[in-house]
């Protein structure tokens, strides 16, 4: 396999984490972001010690000028940014009619802005060279909604409208779009609900478990791959069930 310089948003977190284990398993150089300085090189160690070496850059995906700054340090130490993957995201929960106005604009800027902010500076090399992977972590609550979660299912909808529009302006220079919208997931984001809540969510899955981050990551890798070239502007649900919609 061609190794290329693959960028994964959030890599510290549980997700982004297993995505560049893939990655890096499939042989690509492989960059994130930190905002913690501390936190970053804590987990960038651990990495180390698995193995896995990863370029540690501080860039914050909801703004736009510091992932300028973010991508052009990629860029100069492992070459063109050539597999994207926009994963970094938040929840700031809350029913609507109670949802602050920083509730609703931290959510859109973090996963939906974001998809701006990352890869305007990325489209134009891609286009350049004719190849690149881009693939979005919406949610399955995007697809379906939430109660208490308007800013979340908005941003996360509106991240596949991205796909699918930059899936048609890019397919004739070797770039594939697409959107994984996972379902309910062992990590920090999901752990941090109380646990009586998780245990409802869980009856609403027919695997009957929350999934393994291990199993999003197969799926983004694989959209990455030269074979998967002719697949574009697709929303792959891993969701254990939760939500079979169109
Ligand atoms: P985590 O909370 O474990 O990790 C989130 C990551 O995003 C962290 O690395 C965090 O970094 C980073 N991040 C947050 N805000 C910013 C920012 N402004 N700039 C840069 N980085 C930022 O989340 P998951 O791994 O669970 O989720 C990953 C993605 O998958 C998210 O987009 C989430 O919405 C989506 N998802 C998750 C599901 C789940 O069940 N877990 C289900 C469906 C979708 P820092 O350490 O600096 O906070």
């Amino acid at each position: 396999m061609t190794q290329r310089t693959a960028l994964v948003t959030g890599g510290t977190g549980g997700i982004g984490t297993a995505i560049i284990r893939y990655l890096a398993g499939q042989g690509h150089r492989v960059a994130s972001n930190f905002r913690d300085a501390e936190k970053g090189e804590r987990w960038r160690k651990a990495m180390a010690d698995e193995g896995i070496d990863v370029l540690m850059v501080p860039g914050d995906v909801s703004e736009p000028g510091s992932c300028v700054d973010m991508i052009k340090t990629i860029e100069d130490k492992l070459g063109p940014v050539d597999i994207l993957v926009n994963n970094a995201g938040i929840t700031r929960d809350s029913t609507f009619h109670k949802m602050s106005y920083q509730q609703w604009i931290d959510v859109v800027n973090t996963n939906l802005n974001a998809c701006f902010n990352v890869t305007r500076p990325v489209i134009e090399g891609m286009r350049a060279r004719k190849w690149g992977r881009i693939v979005q972590i919406s949610s399955i609550n995007g697809q379906k909604g939430q109660y208490g979660q308007a800013n979340y299912a908005a941003a996360k909808a509106g991240m596949h409208g991205f796909t699918i529009s930059l899936a048609q302006e890019n397919a004739k220079f070797g770039i594939t779009v697409n959107t994984v919208s996972p379902g309910y997931v062992g990590t920090d984001m999901v752990m941090a609900v109380p646990e009586e809540v998780r245990e409802k969510i869980v009856a609403q899955i027919p695997v009957g478990r929350l999934g393994k981050p291990e199993e999003i990551a197969h799926a983004v890798a694989f959209f990455t791959t030269d074979q998967a070239s002719w697949i574009t502007g697709a929303n792959l649900a891993i969701n254990g069930g939760h939500y079979m919609g169109w």
